[in-house]
């Protein structure tokens, strides 16, 4: 049984008890680190899609997308910017894939939010995702009108 503990060590940290990403973060846990400003954290993946696939994640606790505080943003996106551009100058990349995976259905396994930046070479035959078409054009029409009804 999994039991979430949670801890305020001060005002500018929360912390998940049993949270690997929040060890990592405590430096409870070695992690091959990359990036520490303010309130973003970065290392690299242990087991990469390409080598040098780097992990981006809030100092906070959040669970997902949905939890990230909005004021975060600004910090995350120079944290992406930053990483990702020495993620492709270290390893010669000629193209990065930014990735995040929300709950479990989307393969979510550490449920701390983070962010997966992934190097990418040409040919290197890596394949994120398959598409399909919609059934018919009234149906992506049904679903826009849904989704942004749901935007509100
Ligand atoms: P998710 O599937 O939740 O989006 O991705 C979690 C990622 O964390 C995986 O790619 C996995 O390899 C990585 N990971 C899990 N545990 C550790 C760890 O202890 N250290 C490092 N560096 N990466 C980890
Ligand atoms: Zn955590």
């Amino acid at each position: 049984m999994i039991v979430h503990s949670w801890v305020v060590l001060n005002v500018e940290r929360a912390v998940n008890q049993d949270c690997i990403f929040c060890k990592i973060i405590a430096g409870e846990i070695p992690s091959a680190k990359i990036y520490d400003h303010g309130g973003v954290y970065a290392f690299l993946d242990i087991a990469p899609v390409n080598k040098g696939h780097a992990l981006v994640v809030p100092k906070k606790h959040y669970a997902t997308l949905f939890d990230l505080p909005p004021d975060l943003g600004r910090e995350l996106t120079t944290a992406l910017q930053v990483v990702g551009r020495a993620v492709m100058d270290a390893t010669g990349a000629a193209g990065l894939n930014l990735g995040m995976n929300n709950f479990e259905a989307a393969g979510q396994l550490v449920h701390h939010a983070h962010f997966h930046l992934i190097p990418r070479h040409a040919g290197d035959g890596l394949t994120l995702w398959t598409q399909h078409a919609y059934g018919s054009v009234e149906e992506m029409q049904k679903l826009t009108q849904a989704i942004r009804s749901a935007v509100g």
